[in-house]
């Protein structure tokens, strides 16, 4: 399966990533804070990731990894 990781830390909550993502279930807003205090995003349906890299292409943290299955 692919699989698309967050370091919480990192992000600071622009939102790029999921505004970019073709689909719209696998990434979400976390419902804690951060330690900068954004509620950073975290993967959450890593089944529905077709591992495009266009979440970790925008985001301007370098917050995203993505894993392709192979
Ligand atoms: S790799 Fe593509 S499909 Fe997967 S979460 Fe990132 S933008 Fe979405
Ligand atoms: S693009 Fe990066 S910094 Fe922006 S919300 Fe997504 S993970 Fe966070």
């Amino acid at each position: 399966m692919n699989r698309v990781t967050v370091n919480r830390e990192m992000c600071k909550e622009c939102e790029y990533c999921l505004t970019f993502c073709p689909k719209k279930t696998i990434l979400a807003k976390s419902e804690t804070v951060n330690k900068m205090g954004y509620y950073a995003v975290e993967s959450v349906n890593n089944a529905d990731c077709i591992a495009c890299g266009i979440c970790a292409t925008v985001c301007p943290e370098g917050a995203i990894m993505v894993e392709k299955d192979v």
